[in-house]
């Protein structure tokens, strides 16, 4: 079938121009990070990086995990950069943001699945930047608490794992992940004592109602922030988008997580894990 869902006005974006964007452009290649924003081929890339902000991919940008919905590289990873942490740091330090986000790949194939990096840089970009509050994105690591446990030392302000769609669908969206390990990841997160934060996309072929029934798993393992957004195929080799959500279905969905008891919602047909992050940190922002 190749009939395709045409997209929106909704979704039209702002263009990747000018000088703000320009000098992200510059801090990431100099430092030779990469970032969610690319690999991720974000719509958002005209605001965000227009406004100097960017959301950086440590830990190479090879995945171990071919999640459905992801356009980053699966395959062997290069060794772990020991030396990527202090780049961050800079990076962060010359963009002069206020909160900076960092996400990574998945990195199954290494005992600490990534998470001495993940340490290492949050402590990194803490000691170069102490006013700048941190956001990280981090993979499920199995929910093994002592990879968990070196996130939650490193005291980010807010921890995300998303859960990335309902329960029926978590094995054809990310096929390597299950949906009640990323519970047990939030749950343990939270009893470090972590702000945490989820998401969901929505478009993938979830209903309604099984979109609460998530939003109530999350609310049950006391998640505070959520994401709702709109999932768009990166290319023709991923999962098709089933369906265009209507910016009042976004609304909606957004007044039945209040009603479960979340501190902050963003939800709208642009949102991503990472937008808007600055405004996650502060508890109850823009009720
Ligand atoms: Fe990057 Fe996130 Fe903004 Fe997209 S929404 S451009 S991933 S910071
Ligand atoms: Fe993409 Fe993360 Fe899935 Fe890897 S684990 S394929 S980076 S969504």
């Amino acid at each position: 079938d190749n009939t395709r869902v045409k997209k929106p006005d909704w979704l039209r974006v702002k263009l990747p121009i000018g000088q703000e964007y320009r000098s992200v452009r510059n801090t990431v290649d100099n430092h030779k990070l990469h970032t969610i924003c690319e690999s991720g081929n974000c719509p958002n890339m005209g605001e965000c990086w227009g406004e100097g902000t960017a959301t950086f991919m440590i830990l190479g940008n090879i995945c171990t995990r071919s999640c459905g919905f992801c356009a980053v590289a699966t395959g062997k990873p290069l060794p772990v950069d020991w030396d990527e942490p202090q780049r961050v740091a800079e990076a962060i330090h010359l963009m002069k943001v206020k909160h900076a986000v960092i996400t990574s790949v998945d990195r199954d194939e290494l005992l600490d699945g990534g998470s001495i990096i993940w340490h290492n840089t949050i402590k990194a970009v803490k000691a170069l930047n102490p006013d700048t509050t941190l956001e990280t994105l981090i993979p499920d690591f199995r929910a093994q608490k002592e990879n968990i446990q070196r996130v939650i030392d490193a005291h980010p302000e807010v921890v995300s794992h998303n859960l990335e769609t309902v329960e029926r669908l978590t094995r054809q969206v990310r096929i390597q992940a299950k949906y009640h390990r990323s519970l047990d990841t939030l749950r343990i997160l939270k009893e470090g004592g972590m702000r945490t934060k989820s998401g969901i996309m929505l478009g993938l072929g979830e209903t309604k109602e099984e979109v609460i029934e998530a939003l109530k798993d999350l609310a049950a393992v006391k998640v505070d922030v959520i994401t709702l957004g709109q999932y768009l195929q990166p290319t023709p080799k991923h999962l098709p988008v089933v369906r265009f959500v209507h910016p009042d279905e976004f609304k909606e969905l957004r007044n039945i997580g209040y009603e479960l008891g979340f501190d902050y919602i963003e939800s709208g047909p642009l949102v991503r894990s990472s937008y808007h992050s600055e405004r996650h940190v502060v508890a109850g922002f823009g009720r």
